[in-house]
């Protein structure tokens, strides 16, 4: 087949190593790896690094649902520009509990993704008998909570178990938020009754006991029921440590890591209120804590990368008091820069940004080798980053509608210079090209 495209000369990373190779496409598709001719379009990539397109499973758009936050044009087009190829979205406001529902989400987002996309389900408690319908519908995973949040009602231990029992019957996969539903309830109402308006509170109310108790109880039932669960955005290393302590008795369950957890510390969410309210809140204390959480990045001890993307603009994220303002973070525009800064750094090889946002995580909701890989018949999603680049974050270059960052004022080195999906450059210096091309992927359980 001859190329339509030929990338020359870059520096190709996957998970396990990097090696100068060319690459052709044609057709969307990864057709050659070596040393090629010129065929087609020729992208000049000497002194660039070249990655797999990232594949972001824990996304929230908005769309529909409150498109003042978000919606699929804009968060895909941070997405995009920051290379990010394939997402994983649901939305708790609008959620998807039925074949209906996802068939109804599908055709409102034709044509409003920059990028390829999955879409999850939320899990109700009387909503586990239609779980097998919902998987072979083709959502990505179930989303579930263990604590009423978000307008979602919290599964009680009795409720976890009889959904991961069902799970495992079918192969499913979940997303689990967990905190223990009793401890954050009491916690709330005595700090509600001590008058308490502080951002401090939210460290208090979203205690660390509160999410290591349900992380716990979340990690037993997985390995008791043979479920396949993501434990999501796991907050600190006692928390990491619970996880791998249930993977070393057999059970698969996987620690999902967001950035706010390494760049964050507790101290901004007392400084920053609102702008840092989000749920688990930012835990780390000490520069001892710091280190065992990229200790625990490096060695594993995390399954994957995700962002958590669940933006409010600045306006929203002030108005009324700290109990009222909106959990959540945006995350699109500034993740990829954020782990390769830290990867150019040495607090990470660049091999292990591939393998926690690229590779793992595709291969956990069944998309690999066709997204998280650049092997012959992947897609030919990827990103060209200049190692001697740098990007400092603005307010008034986030594409998200959040409009604003909490790194906002950070350098990173390592520029994205262009993201292509499926052989079609998608945004280049920081630009989406908006050509809005994104396709739905089914998850693993599809009969379509
Ligand atoms: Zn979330």
């Amino acid at each position: 087949m001859i190329p339509d495209l030929t990338v020359k000369g870059g520096l190709i990373v996957g998970p396990e190593g990097r090696h100068r190779a060319d690459l052709a496409v044609a057709d969307g598709r990864v057709v050659a790896v070596g040393d090629l001719p010129a065929d087609g379009k020729v992208i000049e990539a000497s002194g660039l690094l070249v990655l797999p397109g990232m594949v972001d499973t824990h996304v929230h758009l908005m769309d529909p649902g409150p498109t003042e936050r978000e919606d699929f044009p804009t968060g895909t087009r941070a997405a995009a520009a920051r290379g990010v190829t394939t997402i994983i979205e649901h939305t708790h406001t609008h959620p998807v509990r039925s074949p209906g529902d996802l068939a109804e989400k599908r055709s409102h987002l034709e044509g409003r993704s920059n990028v390829d996309f999955g879409l999850a389900a939320h899990l109700w408690p009387e909503d586990i008998p239609g779980m097998t319908a919902l998987w072979e519908a083709g959502v990505s995973f179930f989303k579930m909570f263990t604590c009423t949040t978000h307008g979602v009602p919290g599964l009680d231990a009795a409720s976890v178990d009889a959904a991961l029992k069902k799970l495992a019957e079918f192969g499913g996969r979940a997303l689990v938020h967990c905190e223990d539903e009793s401890l954050t309830a009491t916690a709330e109402k005595t700090l509600k009754g001590q008058g308490r308006m502080d951002p401090a509170l939210l460290t208090e109310w979203r205690s660390r006991e509160a999410e290591l108790v349900a992380i716990a109880t979340v990690s037993v039932l997985a390995a008791t029921s043979g479920a396949s669960v993501t434990l999501a955005h796991v907050s600190n290393p006692v928390a990491v440590e619970i996880v791998s302590m249930a993977r070393r008795q057999g059970a698969d369950v996987a620690a999902e890591a967001c950035p706010q957890y390494f760049a964050l510390g507790e101290e901004e969410v007392v400084e920053h209120g609102p702008l840092r309210k989000f749920t688990p809140p930012a835990r780390i204390r000490s520069d001892e804590e710091r280190d065992r959480m990229w200790a625990a990045l490096r060695g594993g001890a995390y399954s994957h990368i995700a962002t958590d993307h669940a933006p409010s603009t600045l306006e929203q994220k002030s108005k009324g008091d700290i109990w009222s303002a909106p959990f959540g973070l945006p995350g699109l525009d500034t993740t990829l820069p954020y782990f390769l800064d830290a990867a150019l750094a040495g607090k990470m090889e660049l091999e292990d940004v591939v393998r926690l946002y690229s590779a793992t995580p595709a291969q956990r909701y069944g998309l690999s080798p066709t997204k998280g890989a650049l092997q012959i018949g992947s897609d030919a999603d990827f990103v060209l980053i200049d190692p001697e680049g740098r990007w400092e974050v603005r307010d008034e270059d986030i594409l998200s509608k959040a409009g604003w960052s909490p790194y906002s004022g950070r350098v990173f080195q390592g520029s994205i210079e262009a993201t292509y999906l499926r052989g079609q450059a998608i945004a280049a210096n920081g630009r989406a090209s908006d050509q809005r091309t994104g396709r739905f992927l089914a998850g693993l359980g599809s009969r379509d």
